[in-house]
């Protein structure tokens, strides 16, 4: 049987949680990607993080032991500058709120970005706004001035939060709410779960989206925008998201394959079956949701026991069944029993 890699031709892979998490590599990644490299496909990296330019983050994935160049990068800034330049005339101003990696993205598809404070702010024809370290009350106030007079507004993403090593901190969209409470619009959002970034990125692989696979740790963005793009998502709980959220997820986030990690990119993808009395069986193991309760049997590799959990359970949920009464001690005891080794 073919190997899950072996069923597309292009690859668009998430960064944090799938490939680094803070400045180490995630277990399995880096031999993973460089193995479907070695097969001949196409990876490009996309993040929904506007301010770092490409350049930056294939130093960063590079130094991990990925063979890439700042072109396998695709950024929402970039998704950003590409739908601005579709609307707008070539040498547009538009003005640049956010990272290095928002402008530089306006400069490549000849745009012209304006800061805060140039006399030419008062004449951009949009706002590309996405997260920096920098941005200040100005910045703010000069984008709802902008979009006021009926600028275009453009936001790169829309992540409330921004994970860091001390803890949750406010993502762009967080910024982007406090531009929104003086305006009477909403942004164009480009970034995940929005099809702009993966569009780009299937453009940059020069694969048909049917034949792109989108790999991602976080239903909300990854796996939501592959939905929404018509991409195949493969989760890994390697990062945000967990197997019991994705067991509880809705029909928008759900991904179409599911691993414990990227080393199971290069083995045949076991689906799990439905069998008799709602048991949902794959490669030895078996799971179902009756009564209210999880019900898991058997001894088979941590990936099955994942996809047995998540059908059972997506099932359970499209038949009627409010999961929400599976309490703590019971997700805690499945989840144990899904990573046992
Ligand atoms: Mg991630």
């Amino acid at each position: 049987m073919n190997s899950l890699a072996s069923r597309y031709q292009g690859i668009v892979c998430d960064l944090d949680g799938v490939v680094y998490k803070g400045t180490d590599a995630v277990p399995e990644a880096v031999p993973a990607l460089e193995g479907a490299r070695d097969l001949g496909m196409r990876i490009v990296y996309a993040t929904n993080n506007a301010s770092r330019p490409p350049r930056e983050v294939s130093d960063q994935l590079g130094s991990l032991g990925l063979t890439l160049t700042p072109a396998d990068v695709v950024t929402s800034s970039q998704a950003g500058a590409h739908y601005l330049a579709g609307e707008l005339p070539a040498g547009a101003l538009v003005l640049a709120v956010g990272g290095e990696g928002v402008a530089l993205a306006l400069r490549e598809v000849g745009l012209r970005p304006v800061r805060t404070g140039d006399p030419a702010a008062e004449q951009t024809e949009a706002v590309l706004q996405g997260l920096g370290r920098d941005v200040t009350w100005t910045d703010l106030a000069e984008a709802a001035f902008a979009v006021g007079r009926g600028a275009r507004w453009v936001a790169t993403n829309a992540d409330t939060t921004l994970p860091t090593h001390r803890g949750l901190a406010p993502g762009n969209g967080s910024l982007v709410a406090v531009v929104r409470a003086a305006v009477d619009v909403d942004p164009v959002v480009v970034g995940k779960p929005y099809p702009p970034l993966y569009e780009l990125a299937a453009a940059v692989l020069g694969t048909a989206i049917p034949d792109t696979l989108a790999i991602g740790d976080r239903l909300d963005t990854d796996l939501a925008g592959a939905v929404s793009t018509g991409m195949d998502g493969l989760y890994v709980a390697t990062g945000v998201s967990s197997p019991r959220d994705v067991a509880l997820a809705g029909g928008s986030e759900r991904p179409r394959f599911l691993a414990r990690d990227l080393s199971a990119l290069h083995r045949p993808y076991d689906e799990a079956q439905e069998a008799d009395d709602g048991w949902f069986t794959c490669d030895g193991v078996r799971a179902r949701v009756a009564d209210g309760t999880i019900e898991v049997d058997g001894d088979g590799g941590r990936d099955a026991r994942l996809r047995a959990v998540v059908a059972a359970c997506w099932a359970a949920a499209d038949a009627g069944t409010d999961l929400s009464g599976i309490d703590d001690s019971q997700w805690t005891q499945t989840q144990e029993w899904m990573e046992r080794t």
